[in-house]
């Protein structure tokens, strides 16, 4: 049987606002709260640069939202996760392994550290790294040794692991720690999609050491562009805030830098749009949650597809909402994402794997199956909080 591409759009379209002409984006921001008010304040006050009172204020609404001892604001998410990487002492020539199922940023802030990424498969169940395919690969390849974990074929050492919660639903956790904590491999969350996104009652971006979250334009929240590094350890926050200062040590007037530190932090007039933007995420998760059920309703009783639901042990933001073809359709995908587009419906493919682009082509990876099943697969539908808002004008 053939997919009914027509009857895909038309049940996506009967779900979005129909605005004729009109282009229904991906991901695209709201600024329905203080935006206004908190930036003509920085602009009125001249505090608009890399200190201030919203700067301050973001890092504790962070930190008292996720629930973490600390973060720290940056420029954006790629920042935030080098400086993750930095903290827990990623060097040079150390391999970390990062799933090929991610933005590229991932394994951008690994190279930043002069690391080599090291890419794992994903899990069909929460889209994210693969604990089970993991441990089976190291068993094979990783050496303990008295300084770490070595990799048997390069003889690099296996500093860390970044899993990914992607679209905002949690890796499995649990499973996870495990590996890590048998291979003696540190653990960094790359939280930039999963702002509101709980694994087991408990906000992502707790599990790991240091977690990076992103306030890209297109993520729940928004600052411009942005990220914030969270953790549970007051010396690490310390340590974080420091490198993102470049490495001045406090002073009233003295220029002392103790180490090559970055320029990586975020200034107050995108920490004011920040304030405003994290006033209004439980209402955005709301809507996204309830988007994400009409979506799973509608599709229910359309044959080849379906949509991805959280994993069982998770509650999940909702970033992006996924439409999963059957495997007997993968071949379908690209004409399905052209007949979206000329529809006028701003849909997009998941990222191409990261060991196929050309900076990551030579680098180690284990089979990686699952992921490229799900490359083949993946959907991602319009997912802005405001399409559930205007939905109720047309009450369908
Ligand atoms: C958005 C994102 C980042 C960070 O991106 P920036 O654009 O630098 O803020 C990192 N990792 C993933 C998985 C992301 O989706």
């Amino acid at each position: 049987m053939k997919l009914d591409l027509d009857k895909i759009v038309e049940t996506v379209k009967t779900y979005l606002p129909q605005k004729k002409e009109s282009f229904i984006g991906l991901h695209e921001p709201i600024f329905n709260g203080n935006e206004w008010t908190y930036v003509k304040e920085c602009l009125d006050t001249g505090w608009v640069s890399s200190a201030g009172k919203y700067v301050d204020r973001f890092e504790e609404m962070l930190a008292e939202y996720t629930g973490t001892k600390r973060a720290v604001a940056v420029v954006n998410g790629t920042a935030a996760l080098h400086i993750c990487l930095k903290a827990v002492d990623v060097r040079s020539g150390d391999e970390v392994l990062v799933p090929a199922l991610t933005f590229v940023a991932t394994a951008n802030a690994v190279s930043h550290c002069g690391a080599v990424p090291h890419f794992v498969d994903s899990e069909a169940k929460t889209l994210g790294m693969d604990p089970g395919k993991l441990a089976l690969y190291l068993q094979e390849i990783a050496e303990l040794k008295a300084d770490g974990c070595f990799n048997k074929l390069t003889g690099r050492r296996i500093k860390a692991v970044v899993p990914m919660h992607t679209f905002g639903h949690p890796v499995d956790m649990d499973r996870l720690l495990e590996v890590c904590e048998r291979y003696k491999l540190e653990l960094v969350e790359d939280a930039a999609e999963s702002l509101g996104s709980y694994y087991k009652g408990r906000h992502t971006g707790n599990f790991g050491k240091v977690a990076a979250l992103s306030f890209n334009g297109n993520k729940t929240i928004t600052t411009g562009g942005g990220g914030a590094v969270l953790t549970n350890d007051p010396e690490m926050g310390k340590l974080i805030k420091h490198l993102a200062t470049t490495a001045k040590v406090p002073h009233r007037w003295e220029y002392f830098h103790d180490r090559v530190g970055y320029n990586y932090r975020m200034p107050n007039i995108n920490a004011a749009l920040g304030c405003a933007q994290l006033e209004q995420l439980p209402r955005f998760l709301r809507q996204k949650r309830s988007l994400a059920e009409r979506y799973q309703r509608a599709f229910s009783s359309v044959e080849g597809v379906s949509v991805f639901t959280e994993p069982d042990f998770a509650r999940s933001n909702y970033w992006l909402n996924v439409l999963l073809l059957d495997e007997k359709y993968k071949g379908e995908r690209n004409r399905l994402l052209e007949h979206f587009l000329d529809n006028h419906i701003g849909v997009r493919p998941v990222w191409t794997l990261l060991h196929k682009l050309p900076p990551y082509q030579n680098c180690p990876c284990m089979e990686l199956s699952a992921a490229e099943m799900l490359e083949s697969r993946i959907i991602n539908l319009p997912s802005s909080a405001f399409l559930e808002m205007e939905l109720a004008e047309y009450d369908v």
